[in-house]
């Protein structure tokens, strides 16, 4: 059994534990720093108690909950200490094997994909409604486990998560094919089926979300599962397993392996066995996968005209950058703003930034909490550095907060040139690099001018402008007047090194079906 279990405190208690949490504004502690980093350290972020209580954790194979084959586990860390929250199973190589075994058997010989969609809808439904009921308890989890505000993750996020399933539960019994009026005496068919095994790695920053871009579609349209997990945040997609039994899943259709990359993970991609790979991650790791659905990172701008609403401007751009520490793939993180309003809209966004209330996640009012783990965090502030020593202008933050758990100040930087590293790679973390342009001709070179085409902004109030960005920009989504708006039924992902394929939305549902033509000779075509 995987025994991640709620803490004897019910769900009151539990909720009171989160509120008692101390407060953490950053705004007295900051100040504007030309040298940048080490000038002064905030005081310590200090933890709330521990939310669940999480014993140790399982993998999910053919409906059991067991241990790695090698019996060895790997520890899973809470991003505001550094502390161990849990020892999880490693899986390996073997274990992937016993995975897609079950998910074969579960394909080929077991019911799901022969079961009546109305059923199969019904589980899947059945699974959001118990998802839903435990909403609380999995928000807990993925903050603990991966640093995002409990606000974020019990609002926002999981109840993304429970909307998804309802929304493929919707699809599950409108998959069919089309008659085809093909030339010749010739009835022509198209069946959409399932494809069989899907293998499907997640990363960290929305770990069950992603998970439910996968499973979600895949499982509606009849294939079964083997998902890799992300080792920085294992554990939301292991508590979920449970219900998905409970919803009547049946033994093999979902697989749920934790474990690293290079083992576990590489294993999944080059198994034989596994009939469609689905790798949501960076572009380097994404870049060894062919043929597959990749959903990787980004390098998103965010352009802001001169006749925008300067206000909500400076407010969406915040968002798109700030969003989840950082931590989106879709960030908006080149922030292109008109020379005519540059000066105007620089002080504004570091005004907001250093209202930006940092702190415990669980707190509520809290926006921003720990990046993940030291990697990213050491990472972010290599990118602030040089930003500092390549001449961009430091306008706030731009240190760690206290000396414990992985806290960095809402950074937002100006005079940000093309050519300087923190306007080329993806940061992932709370960094907002301000670029000047003059006219659209300009911003649209420099927008494109990425191997990334994941996702922009566009703020202006002239529609010719807005139409104009929105056919130029070599990019996954467009976002006119608004940033970050999901919906199960918007199909999400990106061009050029951002990606393959698309999750999300009818889109999601293609990659997922194989498509077969049907041509029946006609033996008395006079009669036709
Ligand atoms: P990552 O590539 O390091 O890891 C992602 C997953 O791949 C993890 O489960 C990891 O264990 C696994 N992995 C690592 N090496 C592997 C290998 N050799 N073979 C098979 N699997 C392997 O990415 P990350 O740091 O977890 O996630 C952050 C990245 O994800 C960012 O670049 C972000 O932009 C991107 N991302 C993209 C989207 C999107 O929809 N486009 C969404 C979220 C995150």
């Amino acid at each position: 059994m995987t025994s991640i279990r709620q803490c004897e405190s019910d769900e009151s208690s539990l909720k009171s534990a989160f509120e008692e949490v101390s407060t953490f504004s950053l705004c007295s502690h900051w100040h504007r720093s030309i040298s940048g980093i080490g000038a002064s350290a905030a005081a310590d972020v200090e933890p709330s108690i521990a939310p669940v209580q999480i014993d140790h954790s399982q993998l999910l194979i053919d409906g059991q909950f067991v241990d790695a084959a090698s019996g060895k586990t790997f520890p899973t860390f809470d991003p505001r200490t550094g502390d161990v929250i849990a020892n999880v199973a490693e899986g390996d190589t073997e274990d992937v094997n016993r995975a897609v075994r079950a998910a074969r058997k579960a394909f080929d010989e077991g019911p799901w994909p022969k079961m009546t969609a109305y059923e199969r809808s019904r589980i899947i439904l059945r699974f959001a409604d118990l998802l839903e009921k435990h909403n609380d308890e999995v928000a807990a989890i993925e903050t603990w486990d991966s640093g995002k505000t409990y606000e974020q993750a019990a609002k926002v996020e999981i109840p993304m998560v429970v909307r998804l399933f309802r929304y493929y539960a919707g699809w599950v019994d409108k998959i069919h094919g089309l008659t085809v009026p093909a030339d010749g005496p010739y009835h022509v068919q198209t069946l959409h089926e399932p494809i069989g095994v899907a293998g499907q790695i997640v990363p960290w920053n929305f770990p069950l979300l992603i998970f439910s871009w996968m499973a979600a579609p895949a499982l509606a349209c009849g294939n079964t599962v083997v998902i890799k997990t992300s080792e920085q945040a294992p554990l939301s997609a292991l508590y979920v397993s449970k219900p998905f039994l409970e919803a009547g899943l049946p033994p093999g259709v979902l697989n749920v392996i934790t474990g690293f990359g290079a083992t576990a993970g590489a294993s999944l991609c080059s198994h034989m066995d596994v009939d469609k790979l689905a790798f949501t991650g960076s572009t380097s790791t994404g870049k060894r996968q062919s043929e597959v659905t990749l959903e990787l990172g980004g390098k998103s701008p965010f352009i802001v005209c001169e006749d925008a609403d300067v206000d909500a401007a400076v407010e969406a751009a915040h968002f798109a950058l700030f969003f989840n520490q950082g931590q989106c793939c879709c960030a908006g993180s080149r922030t292109f703003v008109h020379e005519s309003i540059y000066d105007e809209f620089v002080e504004k966004a570091k005004a907001r930034a250093l209202k930006r209330v940092v702190g415990d996640p669980f707190k509520n009012g809290v926006e921003q909490g720990p990046q993940i783990d030291s990697a990213q965090f050491e990472k972010i502030m290599k990118y602030i550095r040089s930003g500092v020593e390549n001449g961009a202008t430091l306008e706030s933050g731009g240190q760690r907060i206290g000396s414990k758990g992985y806290y960095i100040q809402p950074t937002v930087f100006s005079n940000v040139q093309d050519n300087m590293l923190i306007a080329k790679d993806e940061i992932f973390g709370p960094v907002q690099s301000i670029l000047k342009f003059k006219d659209l001709e300009e911003v649209i070179r420099r927008a494109n001018a990425t191997s990334y085409g994941l996702a922009s902004g566009v703020f202006t109030q002239n529609m010719d402008t807005a139409n104009t960005l929105m056919r130029a920009l070599r990019v996954g989504t467009v976002w006119i007047n608004c940033y970050d708006v999901f919906d199960a039924a918007i199909p999400f992902g990106g061009y050029k090194m951002s990606g393959q394929g698309r999750v999300r939305g009818i889109y999601s549902l293609r990659s997922y079906l194989q498509v077969k033509a049907v041509v029946t000779a006609l033996k008395n075509p006079a009669w036709l």
